[in-house]
């Protein structure tokens, strides 16, 4: 016999297991049959793609025995069982299927909802037993052993016999506390319930002796006891099932039992495609990313069945990277059992369940955004991301599909609008989309170079996300409007007598502007009296491709040092500096080269970009104050 110690996490969970205030133990048997259906979907599937291997669909089975007297609850299925290794590695490590954050685990509170939040699998069988054995054989080899703990000091494995392939699970039931009646899941009736309400549609018979009663032969009143093996779920898929009988619930249930995800799914969706192409689908859209969604080691998909048996537990094919957060289960009878991973990407059958199945979703976001705003900002505020990656990947190639999708905050009200509320809002002369890109929402509202819209009654898009001015880039329209930056160069709103006018005033002060460019050495491409500022001395607009915002994350990236946006340093005439600036130009020009320097550094610092020497621009002020 050998004995083991819990790795760290898993002791701590079992901690939290074993004194779980959590008032609905009862899924732990939910855990542990959905545990025994996985074990035999894969057996059963080895059977069907190896000739080697004969079974007979009697063969397998989930088997519930209740012994009350030595407080024994049996949980056996004919699944494919675990080695000695497997024993070792799925019992004695938690929640490798990652349904944890191991860093939030330590920091978790006494009384934590933890089962609630995450539903842990094998473990929470803790919360109703003080002892359990597991007793095993695996198909893949021909000794048994049997796994024994009662907590936290450990676990012991030994070899065993056991005659057929499978698991069984026992547990030694809890004695009842002040608090808690643990005699519950002792009684056939409860136990039958929880069956009903919890596993109901797992694919293969829940089996258990139940006590029923009939007349004593020979007798017309008297009643005797006697047990007989039953079939307590109906087996039927859930979506496989009549939406008409189903429930919210059923979906949510389903969707904790598939371990989709810890919170309470946003939409579910069931599907049913008949005609050419065949297959049913449950879709869901998770309320909150997972904790490791925006990581590598994320893996989108969906579940395949071909006729009920399921063939990929994650089938990536099935879903759009931008989608990539949709969970669900697809069930095709024209899909083949043999099928690989390398051709189902070829099978066409496969393609055009994908392509129905992203316009489904595509749909179903439309129509929540439309009837229910709250919640479609929420799923936004999870996966936007995801979507706003999706215009701009492969080229914009799916851009069409995505733009009504997509949220920005604006300038109205500093709240998520969509594009097509932003073009019906349009003042009536007003042809381009305008947005305006920064750090924070205050932060771009206070840029001098929205004050001239502004004040011209023009919305303006705040592109907060580091993303979002290539998604707009990627655009590059919207119904026929172009998207503008107000940073750039040419508004589009000049008349033709502010033109005039900016015209004369360059003409005006030609040695004044000249002289600031030669100083300026190379930094901006040009120096122009500003007709957008209001009460800034000074801004930044920009010509050619690169912003300033994009100057600001490609030069924090690898190789992106060197990228520069071509800047035009925009000059208030009618603040009361530049008529000093002027006059220092004519008599003083020391003070000139001053004032243009610090100008210069206030653009920058405005917009967030580093200057190149904090220590000279204090200088400078202190010089010139
Ligand atoms: P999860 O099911 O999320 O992976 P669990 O803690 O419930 O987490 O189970 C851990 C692992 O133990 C499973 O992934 C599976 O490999 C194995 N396992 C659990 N129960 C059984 C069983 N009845 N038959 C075969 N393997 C099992």
């Amino acid at each position: 016999m050998e004995k083991r110690e819990f790795k760290a996490e898993s002791k701590r969970l079992l901690d939290l297991m074993i004194n779980s205030i959590y008032t609905q133990k009862e899924i732990f048997l939910r855990e542990l049959i959905s545990n025994s259906s996985d074990a035999i979907d894969k057996i059963y599937y080895r059977a069907l793609t190896d000739e080697n291997l004969e079974f007979n669909k009697s063969d397998y089975y989930i088997k519930i025995d209740i012994d009350s007297d030595n407080r024994k609850l049996t949980i056996s299925d004919t699944g494919i069982g675990m080695t000695k290794a497997e024993l070792d590695e799925n019992l004695g490590i938690i929640a490798k299927s990652g349904s944890l954050d191991f860093k939030s685990l330590n920091d978790i509170e006494e009384g934590y909802d933890i089962i609630g939040q995450f539903g842990v699998g094998f473990y929470s069988a803790f919360m109703v037993a003080d002892e359990i054995e597991v007793r095993s054989r695996s198909l893949d080899s021909d000794k048994a052993y049997l796994w024994k703990s009662s907590g936290e000091e450990g676990y012991t494995i030994e070899e065993t016999d056991k005659e057929n392939i499978g698991t069984d699970i026992t547990l030694k039931i809890k004695e009842n506390t002040e608090e808690d009646d643990y005699d519950q899941y002792l009684e056939e009736y409860r136990i039958i319930d929880i069956i009903k309400k919890y596993s109901d549609y797992i694919r293969y018979p829940i089996k258990m002796e139940v006590t029923n009663r009939r007349l004593k032969e020979g007798t017309e009143d008297e009643y005797e006891e006697y047990k007989e093996e039953e079939i307590i779920n109906s087996m039927v898929p859930l979506w496989r099932r009549n939406r008409n009988d189903l429930e919210e619930e059923d979906y949510e249930n389903f969707y904790k039992e598939k371990r989709f995800g810890l919170d309470k799914p946003a939409k579910s969706i069931h599907m049913t495609v008949d005609g050419l192409l065949r297959f049913t689908s449950i879709l869901y859209i998770p309320s909150e990313a997972p904790y490791d969604f925006y990581t590598n080691d994320y893996e989108k998909g969906l579940e395949l069945y071909s006729s009920g048996v399921m063939i990929m537990e994650k089938c990536s094919d099935l879903l759009p990277d931008y989608f990539s957060f949709v969970k669900g289960v697809v069930d095709s009878e024209d899909l083949s059992l043999n099928i690989s991973r390398e051709m189902l990407q070829h099978d066409r059958q496969l393609n055009l369940i994908a392509s129905n199945i992203e316009k489904r979703i595509r749909r179903e976001l439309e129509s929540i955004l439309e009837e229910d705003r709250e919640n479609y900002e929420s799923i936004f505020d999870n996966f936007g991301m995801q979507l706003k990656y999706g215009v701009y990947d492969n080229f914009g190639r799916d851009k069409e599909k995505l733009e009504d999708l997509v949220l920005f905050y604006s300038s109205k009200d500093k709240a998520y609008t969509t594009l097509k509320e932003y073009v019906e809002r349009m003042k009536e002369d007003q042809e381009n989309i305008y947005y305006a890109t920064g750090e924070s929402l205050d932060r771009v509202d206070s840029m001098p170079q929205t004050e001239l819209l502004k004040e011209k009654g023009y919305e303006i898009l705040y592109l907060v996300d580091h993303i979002d001015e290539f998604v707009v880039k990627m655009m590059q329209s919207y119904d026929n409007k172009e998207f503008k930056s107000v940073t750039s160069d040419d508004l589009g709103i000049e008349s033709e007598e502010d033109k005039e006018e900016i015209k004369e005033k360059i003409e005006e002060n030609k040695d004044l502007f000249s002289d600031i460019i030669k100083l300026l050495d190379g930094k901006v491409v040009d120096v122009k009296p500003s007709n957008r500022l209001k009460n800034h001395p000074v801004c930044f607009s920009t010509e050619g491709e690169i912003s300033l915002e994009m100057e600001k994350v490609l030069r924090a990236m690898p190789e992106g040092e060197n990228v520069r946006a071509e800047k035009i340093l925009e000059i208030n005439i009618e603040h009361e500096i530049f008529e000093k600036m002027k006059a220092a130009h004519d008599n003083d020009r020391a003070r000139f080269e001053l004032y243009v320097d610090v100008l210069y550094d206030q653009a920058l610092l405005i917009e967030g970009l580093e200057i190149e020497d904090p220590v000279e621009f204090t200088n400078n002020i202190s010089k010139l104050m």
